[in-house]
């Protein structure tokens, strides 16, 4: 199943170009008092909702999917957590390319750990990333992402896809500069996730995937998830033996060679194999 978040807050089927309208579905969440959970409420509820939101989208009102504004799949996560440094290639292009580097030390994700984005840096495929913020260079980083289903702590390798409810295209972007990344990829419009969530049932084994991105057209980044120095798994295991990982908390995860710019007025085409298509404006510093 492919569930997407549209328009102003509107819950999709997609199937085809279309978009089946099944948001009576959220009737169910429960209405929350302060403190406010740490999870995604959408996300806890899936498993229970899933059956229904199949068979209510036969007959729900459809869209499509050229005319709806596509938000981020996953609304509320309690967590971004990223994989720096997780393909061999881009290492060595991070190594080799001052314009990178910036003369710092070039660590891979078993030495460098992982990090965390500001959850304020979400958006979706409708919305634009904003480039050129102080002025500095803004690279595109395509990634697999997905999104935790189901929670724990030290959670083993040989589990770990059982905690997965969906994967969707994820974009890290980023500053160039020699600030910690948390402040880098955490500028607004900085982490885009779309076009939908795909369910692991559809998506299948997460270890062989293509993917792709293009600028205006022109490749960039062209790679399969079988690079990965630590897969899926072994991420999810890793993650969850620093943080408690929560129904709701998003993992990116990582990205490989051709990282590169983009300026206002870009297009990002992005395309993951088993996911689809997801096309990102850049947009100018808002006045
Ligand atoms: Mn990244």
């Amino acid at each position: 199943m492919r569930i997407c978040r549209f328009d102003d807050n509107r819950v999709g089927i997609v199937a085809g170009d279309e978009i089946a309208d099944v948001t009576h579905a959220l009737d169910i969440l429960p209405s929350v008092r302060w403190p406010l959970p740490c999870h995604d409420l959408f996300i806890e509820k899936l498993p229970d909702i899933a059956a229904d939101l199949q068979r209510a989208a036969a007959s729900a009102p459809r869209k499509n999917i050229a005319d709806v504004r596509l938000l981020s799949p996953v609304a509320n996560p309690g967590k971004i957590i990223g994989a720096p440094v997780n393909y061999a290639l881009h290492m060595e292009e991070a190594k080799t390319d001052s314009a990178i580097n910036l003369g710092k030390t070039i660590r891979s994700i078993d030495e460098a750990g992982l990090f965390l984005k500001a959850n304020s840096s979400l958006i979706g495929p409708g919305e634009s990333v904003i480039a050129g913020q102080f002025g500095r260079r803004t690279d595109h980083e395509i990634e697999l992402a997905f999104v935790i289903g189901r929670g724990g702590r030290n959670i083993s390798e040989a589990n770990a896809l059982d905690h997965v409810a969906g994967y969707m295209i994820g974009l890290d972007m980023t500053i160039r500069g020699v600030e910690d990344r948390s402040y880098r990829k955490s500028l607004d419009t900085f982490t885009v996730l779309g076009p939908w969530l795909v369910t692991p049932d559809e998506f299948g084994d997460p270890s062989n995937v293509d993917f792709e991105i293009k600028v205006n057209g022109e490749t960039r980044q062209k790679s399969n998830t079988t690079h990965l120095i630590y897969g899926i798994r072994k991420l999810i295991s890793y993650a969850s033996h620093a943080y408690r990982l929560d129904r709701g908390d998003v993992i990116l995860s990582g990205t490989p060679e051709g990282v590169g710019p983009v300026v206002p007025g870009d297009v990002m085409e992005c395309w993951i194999d088993r996911i689809g298509t997801m096309v990102v404006q850049v947009a100018g510093k808002p006045s």
